[in-house]
Parts: C-alpha cells; structure tokens; sequence
C-alpha cells in the first residue's frame, strides 16, 4: 500500500494511493497515518479493504508529510562510503546518529524555507526507514520485522551550523521546512529489496545526485538493530539513513549551495517524487 496524509498543514486525513494514481479517503478506517495505526494488525487490516470502495479525493488536495506525529526522526550520517569520501570524512566504524526537531517535517512538495542568516542550505536525497512495531534491543535477524514500510527524505542541511558552530549536527539538521517526507508510505511488502533502490536529486533541472541504496555502508537491517540497543524505536518513528554523492557541500572547485527560487526535485524507485522550491524566511 501506499499511504498517504492530505489536507492542509495540522489538518490532514489520512489517504491511499489507488492503482489508478487515485487519492482515496481513509477517514472512515483510521484516525491518521501515525503511531499505532502502522502496527503489522492496523496494516493488515487496511489491507483487506477494496480501494474501489473508498471515496476518491477530487481536486488535487496538497499532499503532507506521510506520517503524522513523528515520535522521533533520527538520522544516520556518512553512511555512504563514497559520499563520506566528497566530504573528506572517514567511513564510520559504527552509524554515527545525529536527531532532527520534528518541527523540521513538512509535506513533499511544500516550500524550502531558507532560513533566516543561512549561506549554505544543501540537499540530501534519502531513504526514510518508519518504524512499526516498537524495537528494544531487537537483533538484525529480529529487525526488519519491525519496519511499516518506507518513505523518500530530503534531508535539508545548513552546513555552516551543522559543521562551523560547535556542538552536534543537530543545529544544522532541523529548521522549519527541512525535513520534507513523502509523499507516500510505501509499505514493506511493496519493496522487494531495500538495498536495491536508486536515488537521484536534481536543483534546477541539473542532476546533483545519484546513488543506489546498495552503497550503504550500514543497511536497514543494521540500522534498525544498531539504534535499539541505545533507545526504543516506536511506531511511527522515521530513520533517514544517509545520502549518497553529490551534496553541495561537496561539489568542486567550490562548494555550491540553495538560493530563493530554485527547484528540487528528487525521488527513489518506487516511492515516488517530491518538489520544493526554495525561499527565503520571511
Ligand atoms: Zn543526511
């Protein structure tokens, strides 16, 4: 299934995308695509409906974030070796963690917002892992067990506050509008091989990104068990597991990063695209 929210921001129903590339309305079913309404039940059970039977959305709604209510966005960093290399960074021996506000969730194709003082808003094409049944402790044979399904982030950075001002990354991860999810939640059953994926990001037309969730150098499966051995994963709560080559921050000669008015496009295999266009804060 591919599930989605709709709606204006705060407001949005939970919907389904059709075979038809239909928005269907799930108000009927489920309060929000959100927490326990993705245990394995709660999905098998939307399942079972027939998606002719629901009502169609007409009038082309915005689409907001894929989940609501984001307990937790936790993001892995450096977890592709090639794009650890363009910023001079070591491959990681364990998953390096960083945390991003959950304000910072916006709907796939809302505004970039640049913030306020910001020179160096870059971009960050990743796999959104979300997290179904609670994990503690779980083993990687145990993992992928708890995973509802997955979800395209851009994992929207200022680098200066990420990397120039001291302290965690976290600075630099999480103003308004920098973490863009959707616009579906692709349920696990629909992705044959999380690894297997390509990625691609564009600003302007011109193609900034591509990678293949193959180049990982932690797997979901990893991932997953790795971060419950520190905290509990609970349902609803997004993993964004790393970008591949090709962020601004590494382009050469000399690093390129957003200004107002441009566009973003990205998307993965199977999960479908989002746009932004970038504008300064007000
Ligand atoms: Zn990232």
């Amino acid at each position: 299934m591919k599930l989605l929210r709709y709606g204006a921001p705060g407001a949005e129903r939970p919907g389904l995308l059709d075979r038809q590339g239909h928005i269907r309305d799930l108000s009927a079913h489920l309060d929000d695509v959100a927490g326990t309404a993705l245990l394995p039940d709660a999905l098998a059970r939307l399942a079972t409906l027939d998606t002719a039977d629901l009502p169609a959305v007409e009038g082309g709604p915005r689409i907001g974030p894929c989940v609501g209510h984001v307990g937790k966005f936790i993001c892995i960093g450096l977890n592709y070796a090639d794009h650890a290399a363009e910023t001079g960074a070591a491959i990681p021996k364990e998953p390096i963690l960083f945390m991003k506000a959950t304000s910072a969730i916006t709907g796939p194709y809302d505004p970039l917002i640049i913030p306020r003082g910001s020179e160096k808003t870059d971009w960050e094409v990743e796999l959104g892992v979300v997290i179904g049944t609670e994990a503690r402790c779980v083993s990687e044979a145990d993992a992928m067990a708890h995973v509802a399904g997955y979800c395209l982030v851009n994992d929207v950075s200022e680098r200066a506050w990420q990397a120039e001002r001291g302290g965690q990354w976290t600075k630099g991860k999480s103003a308004d509008s920098f973490g863009p999810i959707g616009p579906w939640l692709v349920t696990a059953d629909e992705v044959a091989d999380p690894q297997a994926l390509s990625l691609w990001l564009s600003v302007d037309g011109v193609q900034r990104q591509h990678g293949s969730t193959a180049t990982m150098v932690f797997g979901v499966r990893t991932l997953v068990a790795y971060i419950s051995q520190f905290m509990s994963l609970q349902p609803g709560d997004i993993i964004s597991t790393g970008t591949p080559p090709g962020v601004g921050l590494g382009i050469k000669p000399r690093p390129v990063f957003l200004r107002p008015g441009q566009t973003v496009r990205l998307g993965i295999d199977g999960l479908g695209e989002q746009t932004q266009v970038t504008r300064a804060a007000a």
